[in-house]
């Protein structure tokens, strides 16, 4: 299974909950900081998505969501 995920990054909080649980390792950190000066988190293009949907339930402030293809 195919997945992506959006991530409504101006809530991000930078707590990296989602990075750390993803198995397939498909986010990271941003180089950017936003609104609130959180280096948020990001999708990495590079790394394959299986819309599993755990970074969508770690994060604490509810804010990827999960498609699946
Ligand atoms: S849906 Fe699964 S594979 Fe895709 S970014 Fe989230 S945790 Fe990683
Ligand atoms: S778990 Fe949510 S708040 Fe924490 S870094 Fe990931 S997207 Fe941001």
């Amino acid at each position: 299974m195919q997945g992506k995920i959006l991530i409504h990054h101006e809530k991000c909080k930078g707590c990296r909950l989602c990075m750390t649980f993803c198995p397939k390792g498909c986010i990271r950190v941003s180089a950017k900081l936003n609104a609130k000066g959180y280096a948020y988190a990001e999708c990495d293009p590079d790394k394959p998505c299986t819309g599993c949907g755990t970074c969508a339930l770690m994060c604490p402030e509810a804010i990827i969501e999960v498609y699946r293809e």
